[in-house]
Parts: C-alpha cells; sequence; structure tokens
C-alpha cells in the first residue's frame, strides 16, 4: 500500500489540496484494518463529509482504491505471467 506522503500528492495532483488529515486518518497504525474495511465506507465517508466537506470523502474513497490497486496489482501481474508460461508450456499460446 502506498505510504500517506504517496496519498497526499495524489490528492493534491487531483484536488490541490493534499488531505493529509484523511490519508493519516486511515492510515493510523493503531486502526489500520477497521479503517481501509470496505463494508463501512459509507460510515466513515459521511464522517469525512461532515468534517472537511465532501471532496475529502472522495479522496478516501480514491485512498482505498489505490490501496487495493498496489495490493493486487502484483497479484495480477504474477498470475499474467503464470498463465502465459503455461499457455507457452503447452502450445497454446495465442491460438
Ligand atoms: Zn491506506
Amino acid at each position: 500500500m502506498p505510504p500517506v506522503k504517496k496519498h497526499m500528492q495524489a490528492s493534491l495532483e487531483r484536488t490541490g489540496k493534499d488531505y493529509r488529515e484523511v490519508h493519516e486518518w486511515i492510515d493510523d497504525p493503531e486502526n489500520k484494518n477497521e479503517r481501509h474495511d470496505f463494508t463501512r465506507v459509507l460510515e466513515f465517508a459521511k464522517m469525512f463529509t461532515d468534517k472537511y466537506g465532501e471532496e475529502a470523502a472522495q479522496e478516501y474513497v480514491y485512498h482505498l482504491s489505490d490501496d487495493l490497486k498496489g495490493k493486487f496489482g502484483h497479484v495480477l501481474e504474477d498470475t499474467e505471467s503464470s498463465v502465459n508460461s503455461a499457455l507457452t508450456y503447452f502450445g497454446s499460446f495465442n491460438r
């Protein structure tokens, strides 16, 4: 998962604000799992909307999405490589 600084940079590029409070809250080491829980997205998005406005809530969602891409990006690359390798091995690649 990208570090807080990367999330802040992404927010800055999207909105002109780094939303440090949002990203630090989400990645708080003591509460990290709970705060990345997709089943609580409505609850936390409302909290950010009430506290900092709708744009902050959107940046919270982007944070989760970017973490997800970070976590599974390698899995997808590895899987694609394994599939291509197996297809090549069995002579079935591009048929
Ligand atoms: Zn995170």
